[in-house]
């Protein structure tokens, strides 16, 4: 596979109610490398360490050579989100005004070995939608997210709840932090959504799933790019409450 292999489109919005993004994103298609962040923390430092968790996942994982024949291991993918935690709380050491400031990552990673590889810490998501269904392909680190991998909660009463967005793990909390890897085949027309809560916490899945379809099946370049504005229109035509962050990532049929 090389990177002619997929196409690509990133978008990242305010939102209709926060007064700056905060979250962040990383689009490497030369590398095969892409990401989401969604910084938190007052006084802008969440912009910095969403913008530090992407900066270090890709000197980490890409550094000069951005070949995308190799898919990082899972140790080196857990080794490049654990930097990414370190720079921030190094800065943050640095910069007491930026104290407490933290950050999701989700980065997705696709090889010359037509696999995909997933690093992630945090409630931001990856799906993967393959022959016309949606499937999240990562754990939120989230109170409701745990409720809801123990039956407690439905995705549908999670999405709703008032503790919606309080996290159980994020990077610049601790000096230790558990990185969550996950792996699979690639197939062609597969296509990978990487997205802020800004986006789910507003769309339902089902309603996530029929904006993909609008775009074609599989979507071209071009839908690729009309599908990440109609996803981000969709967020804040739903209220836009928060900033919304989506790297589309679709696999030539
Ligand atoms: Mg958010």
């Amino acid at each position: 596979m090389t990177s002619e292999t997929w196409k690509s489109a990133a978008r990242s919005d305010r939102g209709r109610v926060r007064d700056s993004n905060e979250d962040d994103f990383l689009h490497r298609p030369d590398a095969g490398l892409f990401a989401v962040a969604d910084g938190m923390g007052g006084h802008a430092a969440g912009e910095v360490a969403s913008r530090l968790a992407v900066d270090a996942l890709e000197d980490e994982l890409i550094g000069g050579d951005p070949g995308v024949d190799d898919l990082p291991s899972p140790d080196r993918m857990v080794e490049a989100v654990r930097e990414a935690n370190r720079a921030i709380l190094r800065d943050a050491e640095e910069n007491p005004g930026r104290a407490g400031m933290g950050t999701t990552l989700t980065a997705l990673a696709l090889s010359g070995r037509d696999r995909w590889r997933i690093g992630h810490v945090g409630d931001s998501r990856a799906y993967l939608f393959r022959d016309g269904e949606l499937r999240q392909l990562t754990v939120d680190h989230s109170w409701v997210g745990l409720q809801v991998a123990r039956g407690e909660l439905t995705k549908e009463e999670a999405r709703r709840h008032p503790m919606s967005s309080a996290l159980e793990r994020a990077l610049g909390t601790s000096p230790e932090v558990e990185v969550d890897v996950e792996g699979g085949d690639v197939r062609p027309g597969d296509l990978f959504l990487l997205c802020s809560d800004g986006l789910n916490a507003m769309l339902p899945d089902p309603e996530i799933e029929s904006l993909l379809r609008g775009g074609g099946d599989p979507p071209g370049a071009a839908e690729l790019d009309e599908t990440a504005d109609r996803l981000v229109e969709a967020a804040n035509r739903a209220g836009g409450d928060d900033n919304v962050t989506v790297v589309l990532v679709g696999i030539e049929p």
